[in-house]
């Protein structure tokens, strides 16, 4: 029996790593077993045919949305730092902007934007000002990058190490690109096994881990095209803000729900310019999906 962890898995196949940084092929032992990109498990070794996964071992977080089917899709697990990535085109929507960092939050991981195709943000008119004024305090770091220049590569290679990042965001804003230039200078040398799935990654859309960094990984998540976080309840949406914590509990009805109701301190401080407006409409979009 080992411990590895999921790097990949293309149908019933998975790609595991060991803590030496073998990585082996493993059916899971049954149906029951739905690992994911970044499930630590523990497996046994077969000589003759592939390994096995036995069990998955407790999730600190997990990212989970919900489908085009209405299904809860979990796409990767203990994430110690997303991503979210834009650029100047295609137009980005502060509502997916906000949805991821309301995952962040609910999951305990830090959250990082990402500015990418930084050269055409003057063709674009992109103001990234406004970007930081509504951003600054709410995320950890703040990334400017051009995968084409090659800008900007260097400061996420940094923040890299030692975690498990996910890369998110709308199809085309180059995250491909940024793990491709993040890759290129990939001081571990990647299997034969993981060098066939890399191959078909783009063909097949699964979510694989790859190792920048020493040891740091980062979690692409291809396919993926709108996103809906899971709330287990309308409360915890208000959560998923942080800049709302200081003002909950402060309303005039112990259940207010932020939305109309007089004396809600919420709305107060949106009045004050203490809450961005874009972020208190974002939290009433997000709460009429949650009701539909
Ligand atoms: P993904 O869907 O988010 O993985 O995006 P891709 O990495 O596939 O990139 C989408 C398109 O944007 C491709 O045509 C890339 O060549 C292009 N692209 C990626 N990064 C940059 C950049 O920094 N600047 C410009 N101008 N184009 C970029
Ligand atoms: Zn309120």
């Amino acid at each position: 029996m080992y411990e590895a962890r999921i790097i990949a898995r293309q149908g019933k196949t998975y790609i595991v790593e060991d803590q030496l940084h073998q990585q082996y092929q493993c059916h899971a032992r049954s149906q029951a077993i739905d690992a994911v990109c970044g499930d630590f498990v523990q497996c046994i070794k077969y000589e003759d045919t592939k390994d096995v996964v036995e069990e998955i071992l407790p999730r600190k977080n997990q990212i989970t949305r919900i489908d085009n089917f209405n299904r809860e899709k979990t796409l990767a697990a203990n994430i110690d730092h997303i991503l979210v990535v834009i650029a100047p085109n295609p137009a980005f929507s502060t509502l997916l902007i906000d949805k991821y960092l309301a995952c962040a939050v609910l999951n305990r991981c830090k959250v990082s934007l990402v500015i990418n195709k930084a050269e055409l943000l003057n063709d674009f008119q992109l103001d990234i000002q406004e970007l930081e004024s509504i951003y600054k305090n709410l995320v950890d770091q703040f990334f400017i990058t051009s995968a084409k220049l090659g800008y900007g590569i260097t400061a996420i290679r940094k923040s890299l190490f030692n975690e498990t990042s996910i890369m998110v965001g709308q199809s085309g804003v180059g995250k491909s690109s940024i793990i491709n230039r993040l890759l290129n200078n990939n001081d571990i040398k990647v299997s034969s096994i993981s060098e066939q799935i890399q191959q078909g990654r783009h063909t097949t859309s699964n979510t694989y881990a790859h190792t920048v960094n020493q040891y740091g990984k980062i979690i692409d998540s291809p396919g993926v095209r709108t996103f809906t976080p899971i709330f287990n309840h309308q409360n915890e949406l208000s959560l998923g803000f942080i800049e709302f914590k200081e003002y909950i509990g402060k309303c005039k009805f112990s259940n207010c729900q932020h939305i109309n109701e007089p004396g809600c301190a919420i709305i107060n401080a949106v009045n004050e310019n203490k809450i961005h407006i874009s972020r208190y409409n974002n939290y009433l979009a997000m709460r009429q999906e949650i009701n539909q």
